[in-house]
């Protein structure tokens, strides 16, 4: 929490250790629209500058809109401030390499040791960067989106969208994208707020009852809500009905591979099997891969693929950036609307249909290698991955998966299968089965 765990001499000091590996090349630095975020922003531009690292300064911008610049620039890094879609008291940084990708893991542990040992190489006074404001690159990130879609068709296409970037930095792209493709756009909790009133930043199935009144309220094509730095596009179908990510990535992936048979996709363990299956059906591959975005881009990257996705709504458009985008999400779904001419609920309805329930159980950070340890006993006899926590798979094609949060003292939990009780009552059983463990464990 703000000025409780991470306070601006801490983001001076964090940044000092990136800018030690950075420096004396340019870093990128931009925010998202919470209250905490202009503080910590000045933090991380005085902490790079102190590296001898050059600022260019973006201002408030979502995070592929960063990460799109900082290629672009050819820049040594980039550095995001923002808490993505947690609530409005955190906040954090991203931190993105040259080629606009989040760093990997071992150059996190490289920061994470100068930070620790407090071994920051601070620049001869003479060498202190200087920060130059640019605030107008967001213009060139959405020219490359539009570049990947087919703008005359979905022009021609007059679609009508409701745009809800939460009271975010999504309302700085999405909304003119939309416009600039020709469709008509409405918006709800538009403005920037770091207090979120409309809703919660994460743009979960729960939170979006008012987009989804406003789609039908106002007749629209589709509805799409981004989280707290845009990177995520959750999209509701014109009878109002909200689909989690994967069913949406599901959507472009066929649209996808029907131009690119054969091509290989990436997503997380935790995803729909409507995944493969679809690959299938153009004989495509799938590359599994543990959950997060850096997994997904990463993994892109080292195999050539052009195509990722998340359950929470990532899309990954490898022609534009290997990273989640929102906006371009947004795009892709347009153009797929425009090339069809068919309803988003009908395309939802053609995709292989599965049920997925999710849950979440309180774990502390300090057991949960031991309940995973324990949870394989009990999944014995099954058949189990272990690409990330422990995906256990049924006889009549069900599977659940149980995970540590990287981030937070939970357990998620996932399951699927082709009836949606079945699915639910997989939840229940494997949370009940993790909270004995760690009742037992406590
Ligand atoms: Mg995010």
């Amino acid at each position: 929490m703000v000025n409780k765990d991470l306070n601006a001499k801490h983001v001076l000091e964090i940044v000092q250790s990136i800018g030690t590996l950075m420096a004396p090349g340019t870093v990128v630095i931009g925010r998202d629209g919470r209250i905490s975020s202009p503080v910590f922003l000045e933090a991380a531009a005085s902490g790079l500058m102190a590296a001898g690292c050059n600022v260019t300064d973006i201002g408030m911008v979502s995070t592929p809109a960063l990460q799109f610049i900082t290629k672009a620039y050819r820049a040594a890094g980039g550095i995001m401030v923002t808490a993505s879609h947690n609530p409005p008291q955190y906040n954090g940084l991203k931190v993105i390499d040259s080629d606009g990708v989040e760093v990997s893991r071992e150059k996190e542990i490289q920061v994470e040791a100068i930070y620790m040992n407090r071994s920051w190489r601070l620049a001869n006074w003479k060498k202190l960067g200087v920060r130059t404001r640019a605030t107008d690159d967001i213009d060139s990130y959405r020219m490359s989106i539009m570049k990947h879609v087919n703008e005359d068709e979905v022009r021609a296409a007059k679609l009508k969208v409701v745009v809800d970037s939460g009271n975010s930095v999504g309302s700085l792209v999405t909304p003119r994208l939309l416009s600039d493709l020709g469709c008509k756009v409405v918006q709800v909790n538009g403005e920037i707020d770091g207090s979120f009133p409309g809703r919660p930043p994460e743009p979960a199935l729960e939170n979006l009852k008012e987009l989804q009144g406003s789609v039908t309220a106002n007749g629209a094509d589709f509805g799409v809500a981004h989280d707290g730095d845009a990177d995520r596009a959750i999209f509701v179908d014109e009878t109002g009905e909200a689909h989690w990510g994967d069913r949406s990535f599901c959507l472009i992936e066929e649209f996808y591979l029907r131009a690119h048979p054969g091509e290989i996709v990436v997503t997380p363990v935790s995803s729909s099997q409507a995944v493969q299956e679809i690959a299938l059906r153009h004989e495509g591959r799938v590359e599994w891969t543990p959950v997060g975005s850096i997994q997904v881009s990463r993994r892109m990257l080292e195999v050539g693929a052009n195509l990722g996705g998340e359950e929470n709504g990532g899309i990954f458009y490898g022609p534009h950036l290997a990273v989640r985008d929102g906006a371009m999400a947004a795009a892709l779904i347009s153009e797929i609307l425009a090339k069809t001419g068919q309803r988003l609920s009908e395309l939802f309805a053609s995709l292989p249909q599965y049920a997925i329930a999710k849950g979440k159980v309180a774990c502390p950070n300090n057991l949960k290698g031991k309940v995973l340890e324990k949870a394989a006993k009990e999944a014995e006899g099954e058949r189990v991955e272990t690409i990330d926590g422990l995906k256990i798979w049924f006889k009549d094609g069900s599977w659940a998966l149980i995970r540590p949060s990287g981030t937070e003292a939970i357990y998620r939990i996932f399951a699927e299968s082709r009836q949606k009780g079945n699915a639910v009552i997989l939840v229940e059983k494997f949370s009940s089965i993790i909270r004995k463990l760690v009742s037992e464990l406590e």
